[in-house]
């Protein structure tokens, strides 16, 4: 097990004002070694903490001391430190034959390979578990300390088959986990991954129906197709045909008005995706009941266009438009670090100084994935209107990963450079949205600095891109 390791410290925090400084490794809170952030922020939260320090990271006498915080009971310390989780993250035991991760290219971030299913995780990031790997004591310090929501990945409720899609046999049962965090009251949010072929059609209305007679209390069950990458080696998993991707919304569509007549709530809810490969239109604001998995793709689409709306309208962003992401649970921890693509963005226009060439720009190109082209579509004569000059979207085809992958959030700097050194060079302004970038760095490692034209990073809602075209 490691020690949390500051890497920040909020200027005029309480840990500042008791000198803590970054590189200080913090080896003990009021006499305990905490093994997450999530311990360190509940020992932190304490109004005098006494804190073991090692400076330097050298070993000899001396190099430990004591640190006394005092501060409001409740109030932050305002340290940052280097990690989630300070012992061993829990990796799965599971081969789903559709994990991303076996499908990432050679030669990324190593961080980026490592298949996690751990709930401290879930609770953190808004991760999925399995729950295969989860324990009683999980469960004991998941009640006790009020550790919700979670985030499990169902995929089936056929025991059979669940444990065939996790290629793991405690796939068949582990959603008793599931039901036991239920019966404690735990929020827990669902997902099914859609494999085409083998969890769709009447397995999916199977799933359904298990979702309503066992785990009627679960918040929400999200909906989202398979992704297939070009390195893919599994022959089974295969993109949606689309009339595929209609019988989907279809069963959707039907078991909405099941959970709705009985449970009162939709339950179901398909991602943007689904509805981009259907052709059908994005449902309005109040189908989606409050954007419970926003943050896995599920209503940006029309979030986006609510905050384009208010925007041009001069009006506020309606809520939950204006609700700040739901993938950073992480965000009411203090000192836990923002990791991987679910880092939190930034709102409003936060652009690199806008060069000359923006400055005066003829027109303004919106730079993005596959589907986020096909949703900028509907909103681009509104924008070019309110900016006064042309506004069009410039899609990226991610050839990082190929296959069917066209979200915006797992573009490629490499990509974008391709694309940018095909453009004309000068005499337009290009804009990134921030959700390409994780702690300023593309997926494969290049940085907005490395690509040929000048690119202005924006926030990734459609406020931040009204407030950035200057309308
Ligand atoms: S549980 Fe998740 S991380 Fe593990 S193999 Fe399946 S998809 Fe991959």
């Amino acid at each position: 097990m490691s020690s949390p390791r500051v890497v920040a410290v909020t200027p005029g925090s309480p840990a500042d004002r008791a000198g803590l400084r970054p590189g200080d490794e913090l080896l003990a809170l009021n006499g305990e070694a905490p093994r997450d952030v999530i311990r360190y922020r509940v020992l932190a939260d304490e109004a005098v903490v006494d804190i073991d320090v090692r400076r330097g990271g050298l070993e000899r006498p001396g190099s430990v001391v004591r640190v006394r915080v005092e501060k409001r009971a409740g109030e932050p310390l305002g340290a940052e430190v280097h990690s989630a989780l300070f012992d061993r993250v829990r990796t799965c035991d599971n081969h789903c034959p559709f994990c991303f991760i076996y499908q990432l290219p050679k030669g990324m971030r190593k961080s980026l390979y490592v298949k996690d299913d751990d709930y401290r995780l879930s609770f953190l990031y808004g991760n999925f578990t399995t729950l295969t790997r989860f324990t009683e004591a999980d469960l004991e310090r998941v009640v006790d300390e009020g550790l919700g929501p979670l985030y499990v990945s169902i995929h089936s409720t056929d025991p059979d088959l669940r444990s065939r899609l996790l290629r793991n046999r405690r796939g068949a049962t582990s959603l008793r986990w599931l039901r036991l965090l239920l019966d404690h009251g735990v929020e827990v949010h669902g997902q099914v991954v859609v494999c085409p072929g083998l969890n769709d059609g009447p397995a999916l209305e199977e799933t359904f129906l298990g979702v309503l007679d066992r785990f009627p209390e679960l918040a929400s069950v999200g909906v989202v197709p398979l992704g297939v990458s070009d390195h893919n080696t599994e022959p089974d998993m295969r993109a949606h045909a689309p009339g595929e991707a209609a019988a989907v919304m279809a069963t959707i569509d039907r078991w909405q008005r099941v959970f709705l007549d009985v449970l009162g709530r939709r339950m179901v809810f398909a991602a943007d995706e689904y509805l981009l490969m259907a052709g059908r239109p994005f449902p309005e604001t109040e189908e989606y009941e409050g954007f419970p998995q926003h943050e896995n793709g599920i209503g940006m689409a029309r979030t986006f266009y609510a905050e384009v709306q208010a925007a041009l309208a001069g009006a506020a962003v309606p809520s939950p438009a204006a609700a700040p992401a739901r993938g950073g649970f992480f965000q009411w921890v203090d000192g836990a670090p923002a990791e991987g693509y679910r880092s939190p963005r930034r709102s409003g226009a936060v652009g690199l100084a806008l060069s000359d060439d923006g400055a005066g720009a003829a027109e303004v190109a919106l730079l993005t994935g596959g589907y986020g082209a096909l949703v900028l579509e509907p909103v681009l004569p509104a924008l070019a209107e309110a900016a006064g000059r042309p506004v069009r979207a410039l899609p990226v085809r991610n050839r990082l990963f190929g296959g069917n992958i066209a979200v915006t959030g797992l573009l490629a700097g490499a990509d974008v450079a391709a694309v940018l050194d095909a453009a004309p060079p000068g005499g337009v302004r290009y804009l990134l949205p921030d959700v390409t970038l994780s702690r300023g760095v593309f997926l494969d490692g290049s940085s907005p600095a490395d690509v040929p034209r000048p690119v202005e990073v924006i926030g990734t809602g459609g406020d931040a891109l009204v407030e950035a075209l200057g309308a």
